[in-house]
């Protein structure tokens, strides 16, 4: 603690007095305590998240530190987009969750991984609390995140700060001028400007977090990034929160497990170990995990083999039992299969399909997987009558083609709505057509006469609409429809007519396998069957 005491004189504090009493007190150990920790345990660097509503530079700010900050310039590759990188300032590392968005931290935080030390709340300083930047507090309070209110854009004519500000401490936040202990920094993404004074913040609000992890642990983390390559094959980024990562280490994953054959940073250059707060591309699982899937390293493939095998029995049992309580007999299926980019768009698009809601349809999702739509998929498609719906993924024309012969719908789409509105309108069109009824013409019977041999006689007076020959009409006794008839003829004061209009009487022979009564009600209707719509 007196370090960091001592540390603090190298920062400009900007008022962050607060702050640091607030970490004191929460953090106050017995020296004795402290001590026999620090023995075990090492300081590791924090891993920061970004949260914000669209267009408030959350994107900006990732790439402007990601240019400016990385540090693996000693294999020069090309950056890849990885889901996380690490910075460095002041000598001090930063690990940057590098997936801007509230799905892919919803993905994470519904499996219960706990990834983020320090939560960045992005505010455009021209723009101010909006829905997502409220639904990014609830995210933050919820996952009990320390945070730092980064007003982005102030290179621009019109900001104000102090409005955002107040609006802010409205939504629960309360900033350090404004009488809260929540760091806020003003910066601008595109020049630069206050960048530094944030990476200073972030480094002191985790050194007084004291942010620790055990290199001695085995390893083990969290997935955050995964995709199958189509060279490589399953593809991971695992964040390394205890221990340390080791080229050839056995890995077992919440859904699959195998021996790492390669790590690599986040500019392609290999990596032989990865210590705590580290994100590293890794190669050698069996098959892509999902999205936060915790994971850890095992003594050997033996053990891994048992353990996964015992999760997967589990989780079979658990997709047979819903499938069964699932589909009723009378309840139609749209059956479906996944495939897009990368896992944190399934995720994404498993989270949309919520949205949906039927009684009477049942969206079946075969399967679901990262990857190009390939014949496989076809095949399976074609055998239960399914729809390959794709999210930023490819199909080949010879795939097209084979689609084709075998009348299998490929849809393909970049933006999840239109894929989700495509999924909603395949549901539809399952549901039963409702019966629209329209009633064209009302009549009262006022007379009985003698039947004649093709049909009853009667007189009729017409209450509204006009009455057309021909036509069929349903018959209402009080409350209670007893049947259909037809109108072979129509007459008005003895003259055969095609139709006759309200306000008159009508001369009618009738058709239908009852007898009409006095004062039934006759209806002429006209039935459309509409669509409807989920
Ligand atoms: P995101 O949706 O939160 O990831 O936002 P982006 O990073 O994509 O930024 C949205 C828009 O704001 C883009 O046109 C950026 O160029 C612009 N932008 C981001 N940061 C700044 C900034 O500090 N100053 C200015 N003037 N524009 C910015």
């Amino acid at each position: 603690m007196t370090k960091c005491f001592n540390e603090l004189k190298h920062y400009d504090l900007n008022g962050h007095w607060s702050l640091v009493f607030s970490y004191f007190l929460h953090f106050k150990m017995t020296k004795k305590e402290e001590k026999k920790l620090n023995e075990k345990l090492q300081t590791r660097p924090p891993v920061v998240v970004i949260l914000g509503h669209v267009d408030h530079g959350k994107t900006s700010l990732l790439d402007y530190i990601r240019k400016t900050k990385v540090v693996e310039k000693e294999s020069g590759g090309i950056t890849q987009h990885i889901g996380a990188y690490q910075a460095e300032h002041n000598g001090k590392k930063i690990t940057f969750i590098d997936t801007p968005g509230h799905e892919a931290f919803s993905a994470m935080r519904s499996r219960g991984a706990k990834v983020a030390d320090i939560a960045l709340l992005v505010v455009a300083a021209d723009d101010g609390v909006k829905p997502q930047t409220k639904e990014a507090i609830e995210h933050i309070k919820k996952a009990g995140l320390a945070t730092i209110v980064v007003l982005n854009k102030i290179d621009k004519p019109d900001v104000l700060i102090d409005k955002v500000k107040s609006q802010l401490m409205e939504n629960g936040l309360a900033v350090e001028s404004y009488g809260g202990e929540i760091p806020s920094v003003n910066v601008s993404a595109k020049t630069g400007k206050g960048i530094d004074d944030l990476l200073e913040v972030i480094l002191l609000v985790s050194e007084m977090a004291e942010l620790k992890a055990d290199l001695l642990k085995p390893a083990s983390g969290v997935v955050v990034e995964s995709y199958q390559d189509a060279h490589r094959g399953p593809t991971a980024v695992l964040l390394v929160q205890e221990g340390v990562l080791r080229d050839r280490d056995i890995v077992l994953a919440e859904s699959t497990f195998g021996t790492i054959k390669r790590m690599e940073n986040s500019r392609g250059g290999q990596v032989e170990e990865a210590p705590a707060s580290r994100p590293v591309v890794a190669m050698g699982l069996n098959v892509v995990p999902f999205v936060g899937e915790k994971w850890q390293v095992v003594e050997n493939l033996e053990e891994a083999r048992t353990k996964s095998a015992q999760k997967s029995v589990l989780e079979q049992k658990k997709r047979a039992q819903a499938e069964v309580l699932d589909i009723g007999p009378d309840k139609k299926v749209l059956n479906i299969i996944l495939k897009a980019d990368v896992i944190g768009s399934l995720e994404a698009i498993r989270e949309s399909l919520q949205s949906i809601q039927s009684e009477e349809v049942i969206l079946r999702t075969l399967k679901a997987e990262v990857g190009d739509i390939g014949e496989a998929d076809i095949k399976l498609a074609e055998s239960a009558n399914a729809l390959i719906i794709g999210f930023r993924v490819k199909s080949s024309n010879v795939y097209n083609q084979l689609a084709e012969q075998k009348d299998v719908p490929i849809s393909i789409f970049n933006v999840i709505y239109e894929l989700i509105q495509k999924i909603r309108e395949g549901m539809s069109n399952l549901l039963e057509p409702e019966i629209v009824r329209t009633v064209l013409a009302k009549l009262k019977v006022i007379a009985i006469f003698k039947p004649v041999k093709n049909g009853q006689v009667f007189g009729a007076k017409v209450l509204s609409g006009r009455v057309e020959k021909g036509l069929w009409v349903d018959v209402f006794r009080g409350e209670e429809k007893i049947g259909r008839g037809k109108i072979l003829h129509l007459q008005h004061e003895k003259e055969e007519m095609e139709n006759i209009a309200a306000g008159k009487n009508a001369g009618i022979l009738f058709k239908a396998d009852f007898q009409v009564e006095l004062d039934d009600i006759l209806e002429t209707y006209r039935e459309e069957r509409r669509k409807r719509k989920l």
